[in-house]
């Protein structure tokens, strides 16, 4: 293997070439700090020119290939096996925007470009890039598309495969694949786009894409309310997109418990409320008019909605700041629950007509065979997706709950698959979930993912391990 690395140092300069188990440290162990796996190397090329280099080489000496953007995949998909054979091939240095064009509306973007940096440079033309996840300053665009990732405006803009128009891939053989287009129309065949976004790296490296960008929006409105039940929370959903259409861009669900461990973990985060309730929506309006025009929308909304007594009380943010404290309660959720300890989490999606009931029978099942357990239950219910988190028993150990995770997982995801769900909405496979999905689809559908493996990847050198 000293040749290949001697080969990879000539292709793109011995100090991209990590070896040291320190240079490597950070590459090597996910984001929940779950797993550390080893490697042969971690390679950070430049350009897509010198990706494609690095693959043809690893398909030379039959080395395995990891891509990886920001690491923040909470699936175990960015980070190698306990090998050691593989290379950990960062994106990170792929990081130009590349055009902007105002007409057509769109950017060309590298892959290894931080998310915020996209949004950003979307802002300064004058328009908006509307991806948006908590991870956003440390993720990349090619992660993203990776993953198809969700976020916080799928409900307005769709994942992330609906804000993509074009790549550019090395494929495993090191060939690049120019299908930079950026076309609204384009039928001619089959549809590779498609299937590299989503694929999270097995199929090959996405290395520049062309995305969409919209028009910015002159006011944003962001209102917390509260409400009994999560079948009060889809009462207003339909309410609001009755009566905002397009102008909805958000629409989050929040238990009480998820706000209990945000003020009990960051307390300089209260909740605007003078009492408690037993869920909340975080909803956004996004206007193209002006704040007057969003603020009556709105008004009129929690009007209709408190008149209908299906929520109890509201807030709207009266300012920037204060828009962005009601965001920081629901973005502090998953870091609220690290510091409360280990849990089990799920983010599945069911349809959102049924996600009420869908909860409300989990949550019997679950406490039938784990008593007491804590549900930490919040999520993009405009997409019908949940993160239905399960904490332990106040007085059982981590460790304890967690050995019990496999069961924990058959419960939940056996209630998904009855209401027509899926087992991973927005976070993908990788090796975490790669066994579970046999359970849940059929052998026709995961033979034809495994014939299209087959056809792009033979050799089996791309992310292997992870998806199927
Ligand atoms: C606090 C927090 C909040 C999050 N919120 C959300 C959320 O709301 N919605 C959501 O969908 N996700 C969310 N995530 C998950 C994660 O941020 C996304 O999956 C994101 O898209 C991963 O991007 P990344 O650059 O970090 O990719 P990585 O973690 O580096 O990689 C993810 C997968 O993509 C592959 N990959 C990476 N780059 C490329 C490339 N250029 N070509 C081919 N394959 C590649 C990797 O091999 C891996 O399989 C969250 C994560 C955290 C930590």
């Amino acid at each position: 293997m000293n040749n290949f690395l001697e080969l990879c140092r000539a292709s793109i300069g011995a100090s991209h070439v990590l070896t040291s188990e320190t240079d490597m440290a950070a590459y090597l162990t996910d984001w929940r700090r779950r797993f550390t796996g080893k490697a042969l190397a971690v390679v950070k090329p430049a350009s897509t020119d010198e990706v494609a280099a690095i693959v043809r080489l690893c398909n030379r000496f039959q080395v395995p290939v990891v891509p990886q953007g920001g690491n923040t995949g909470l699936v175990l998909g960015s980070v190698p096996d306990a090998g050691g054979t593989a290379v950990v091939l960062s994106l990170t240095r792929l990081n130009r925007i590349r055009a902007v064009d105002l007409i057509n509306n769109t950017m060309t973007v590298e892959a290894g470009c931080i998310l915020q940096n996209v949004q950003h440079a979307a802002t300064e033309a004058d328009r908006l890039f509307p991806l948006s996840l908590a991870a956003e300053g440390s993720c990349t665009i090619g992660g993203n598309l990776a993953t198809n990732a969700g976020g916080t405006a799928v409900l307005r803009y769709g994942n992330t495969r609906e804000l993509c128009l074009g790549l550019e891939v090395v494929t495993p053989q090191g060939d690049v694949w120019n299908g930079l287009r950026g076309l609204r129309k384009d039928n001619t065949g089959y549809d590779l786009r498609d299937l590299f976004i989503g694929a999270e790296g097995t199929l090959g490296i996405i290395t520049a894409a062309v995305l969409k960008l919209f028009p910015q929006p002159k006011a944003r409105l962001t209102a917390l309310a509260a409400m009994q039940t999560p079948d009060d929370a889809l009462q207003l959903l339909s309410i609001a997109q009755k009566q905002c259409g397009a102008a909805l861009t958000g629409f989050e669900l929040m238990s009480d418990f998820c706000l209990q461990l945000v003020t009990r973990h960051f307390p300089q985060m209260p909740l605007p409320f003078a009492q408690r309730h037993p869920q909340y929506v975080l909803l956004e309006l996004s206007d193209g008019e002006s704040e007057q025009h969003a603020m009556a929308i709105l008004e009129n909304l929690i009007g209709s909605a408190l008149e209908e007594a299906v929520i109890e009380d509201a807030v709207v943010a009266a300012s920037i700041a204060q828009s962005k404290s009601l965001w920081n309660l629901r973005e502090h959720i998953p870091l609220a629950q690290a510091e409360e300890g280990k849990n089990i989490k799920h983010d599945v999606s069911v349809p959102i007509s049924l996600i009420g009931d869908f909860i409300r029978a989990t949550d019997v099942l679950l406490q039938q065979d784990f008593p007491a357990c804590r549900m930490v239950t919040f999520g993009h219910l405009g997409d019908g997706n949940l993160h239905y988190n399960v904490s332990p028993p106040e007085n059982q150990s981590d460790e304890a709950f967690i050995a019990q995770q496999d069961a924990v997982n058959r419960v939940v995801h056996d209630s998904v698959h009855r209401f027509g769900g899926s087992i991973s909405a927005e976070h993908g496979l990788g090796a975490l979930k790669r066994d579970e999905i046999r359970s849940y689809k059929s052998e026709i559908e995961l033979n034809l993912m495994r014939s299209i493996k087959h056809a792009l990847d033979p050799q089996n050198l791309m992310n292997p391990g992870k998806v199927i």
